[in-house]
This record gives C-alpha cells, structure tokens and sequence, in this order.
C-alpha cells in the first residue's frame, strides 16, 4: 500500500534521502476526493519524475468563513487507492494543526492576478493558496509541480509567485478533464442532485459557445461575454458569480480579443459554486 506521511519532518527525512540518491521529485498539490482530473497531473507527474507526492490536504486558510470548509468531501483511503494505481510514491496528508501551529502567522500574497476572477468574491482564497503552497514547495523542495487548468487563475497566480519569490521549481500546467458530457471533473460535483447535475452542463456548454463565436472571428469580448451570460440565464438553477474574458497568462481585463485569452466563469447551480474556463 502507498506511504501515507502525516508528518513534515518525517516527510522531509524521506525527502532527503531521496535527495542524496539524485532521484527528481514531482509534486501535485490536492485537496483530496481525487478523481481523473487529479489523476492526469498525478500520470503525467510519474511520467516526468523519479518520485511523485500527491498532497492530499484540504487547506482550512483558502475557505472564506461562509464557505464549505466542513462539509467538502474526504476520502482518504479512496484517494490512496488512485495515487497507488497511478504510480505515486507518498501521500501527504497532514492534519491542519501540523501545517499551521498555534504561532502560525507569516503568509505570503499577491497584489496583481489574485484581485479579479474569483478573487473578487473570494477575497483571502489566494492568500490562502499561496501560503500553502509556498509551505508545500519548502517541505518537499520538488523539481516539478503539477496544476489544473481547471483552475486557470490558480495556475497563473502559482507560476507569477514561483518568478516573484525564486522557487527553484517549474511549474507544469495540464488540461482539463471533463466528464462525457462535457462537465468539467471536480470534487464539488459530488454536492449535485440530479436535476442539479443536468443543469451544471449549461457551463461547458455555454463556454462551448463563445468559443465558438471567437473562433468564427468575433473581437468583441463585451459580446461573447453576452452571448455567454444569455445562454445560463436560461437555466433556473444557475446563478452567475462572473463571467470575464481576461488575457492569458496576465489575467488583466480586454475588450478586444487579439490575444491569448482565458474566459472564464464561476456560476452556482443551486448552493454549489462552478467554475469552468477555456484558454484560446
Ligand atoms: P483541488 O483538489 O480541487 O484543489 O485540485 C487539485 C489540482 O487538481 C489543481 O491543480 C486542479 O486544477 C486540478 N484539477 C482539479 N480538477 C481538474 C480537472 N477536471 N482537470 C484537470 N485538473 C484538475
């Protein structure tokens, strides 16, 4: 069965070890209740790297106070089945007391691409994310870290704070995984009813859209974000948090599309917040 280390300094001993053999290390941060999504960077994390850490960490400082912190949903042994099946060498998951003691006070920030997209309602999200992160790349010192475009905001924040701070890591951007139906994977469909489920497809769907009046040549970012915002307002359930289209990897507002660009979207269907994104 796969290594499930709870402790910093017993996972920096094997680290250390794994150091003095020259073996290259690759690290992919979760928070746990992995599905294929996590299963891609894990695969292409073995692929890439001697060793590989999956972190397995629900994070307590990026949930807002109104957030679901308590309820988002665990699965430990599951979760060490997938990273045994993939190939990964430790799980790394340490209770919330281990990362953040009583004296914890230092966190790390940033000014630029944490203040729009979801930023904006989730105001100490990437505070949150950072921190961690930062601690994560400290106690495993990997060469290489693996994230989701599924989260393009997250990726583009990591990649400026790795530049920003000399973290002597690269970090490694992959695909989004989506279910048959076009849903992008991710922990919090497991909050969906049914009907809720059927709904959430007005994400993809929608973005589906807009990529494909963009393609068709339109430069207005104003309209296809209209055309999108009209499509999910068509379903009930669904209530927008935003809708922006961004340039990429800079994340600052356009209005004309005659760049890299990230469209993004965060969108509740009923209680539970989505997000969803396309790169063109
Ligand atoms: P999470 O456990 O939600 O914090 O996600 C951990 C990592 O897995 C992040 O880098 C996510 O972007 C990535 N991830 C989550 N869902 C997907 C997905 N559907 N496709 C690709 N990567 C994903």
């Amino acid at each position: 069965m796969i290594k499930v280390v709870k402790k910093i300094p017993e996972l920096k001993e094997i680290i250390k070890e794994w150091k003095k053999e020259g073996y290259s290390i690759g690290l992919v941060p979760t928070m746990g209740y992995l599905h294929e999504g996590h299963k891609s960077l894990i695969d292409k994390a073995v692929s890439e790297n001697d060793k590989v850490i999956v972190s397995d960490f629900v994070n307590p400082i990026q949930f807002g106070p109104t957030e679901d912190l308590a309820t988002y949903p665990r699965d430990l042994e599951k979760d060490s089945i997938l990273c045994e099946n993939a190939g990964a060498d430790i799980i790394f998951n340490p209770e919330p007391e281990e990362m953040y003691n009583d004296n914890f006070s230092s966190f790390v920030d940033m000014n630029t691409l944490t203040k729009g997209l979801c930023g904006k309602t989730r105001p100490t999200h990437f505070r949150g994310v950072c921190t961690v992160l930062a601690k994560l790349f400290n106690i495993t010192s990997p060469d290489k870290a693996y994230f989701g475009q599924k989260d393009a905001q997250q990726l583009a924040v990591v990649t400026h704070m790795v530049e920003d701070l000399n973290f002597n890591l690269e970090i490694v951007g992959c695909p989004i995984i989506r279910e048959e139906d076009g849903l992008a994977k991710s922990s919090r469909n497991t909050y969906l009813s049914d009907e809720e489920r059927k709904a959430a497809l007005i994400l993809s769907k929608s973005l589906k859209e807009g990529k494909a009046l963009i393609e068709n040549g339109e430069k207005d970012a104003k309209k296809v974000i209209d055309l999108i915002k009209s499509l999910i307002n068509t379903e009930p359930l669904a209530k927008i948090d935003y809708i922006e289209i961004v340039s990429w990897p800079t994340l600052e507002p356009i209005e004309t599309i005659d760049q890299k660009i990230l469209c993004a979207m965060a969108v509740y269907i009923g209680k539970t917040r989505l997000i969803d994104n396309v790169i063109l």
